[in-house]
């Protein structure tokens, strides 16, 4: 069955970071047969052109709360301070999985209780902190590949090399590639070293 994933857009903005991480999700997720919802959406916001014309992007102004009011017991919360790991069985039974489209941040201030005060059953992805995108990806492998979570290759706190002299660390959990270096939306890592003056904060 295929399945939905949906990611709240928490934010009153939509900034380069995020636009990039939605693009990324968007186009994953059209690749591999499942269905990508950014839920949430104001409608004043301008939506980026470039990320508006992505395919795979479902735009909704309703919050995921309405879409959903009919299976609530369908969808999923992925949520780092659920009790329970996310597992392969998982996907035999939910339908919906839910994602706070809010920055990270380091340290993290736990916004995505915005949706678990709403009483959505959640699931946990390991102890760390990934980036959306990251956190969709994982979930796809775990439930439509049925990889189990501790089977999944990452990199913890990878280190970006910025110019000659400076690197950062980024405080997120990536997924692997073949080449052993972090998943990563096209155009993040330019988007970094362009604003390697600002701190990854600001870029947030
Ligand atoms: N800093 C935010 C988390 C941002 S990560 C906070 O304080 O809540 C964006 C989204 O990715 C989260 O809302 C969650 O849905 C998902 N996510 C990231 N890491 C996760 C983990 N370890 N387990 C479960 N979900 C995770």
């Amino acid at each position: 069955m295929e399945k939905t994933f949906v990611v709240e857009h928490l934010d009153p903005e939509l900034g380069p970071w995020s636009t990039l991480e939605y693009a990324c999700i968007a186009r994953e997720s059209h690749a591999r047969g499942a269905r990508f919802l950014l839920s949430s959406v104001p409608a004043e916001l301008q939506m980026p052109a470039d990320l508006a014309a992505t395919k795979g992007l479902e735009v909704e102004q309703r919050s995921v709360e309405e879409i959903f009011a009919d299976r609530k017991d369908k969808v999923c919360l992925l949520d780092p301070s659920a009790q329970t790991e996310l597992s392969p069985q998982d996907g035999d039974h939910f339908e919906v999985f839910l994602f706070g489209g809010i920055l990270g941040d380091d340290p993290p201030r736990d916004r995505t209780s915005e949706l678990r005060k709403k009483g959505y059953v959640g699931r946990r992805l390991g102890p760390k902190q990934m980036t959306t995108d990251t956190a969709v990806r994982v979930t796809r492998m775990v439930v439509h590949e049925k990889v189990p979570l501790e089977e999944i290759p990452y990199v913890d706190y990878p280190e970006l090399q910025i110019n000659e002299h400076e690197r950062t660390e980024m405080p997120f959990r990536y997924v692997k590639d073949a080449e052993e270096k972090p998943i990563m939306p096209d155009g993040m890592v330019a988007l970094i070293n362009k604003d390697a003056d600002k701190s990854l904060d600001d870029l947030f």
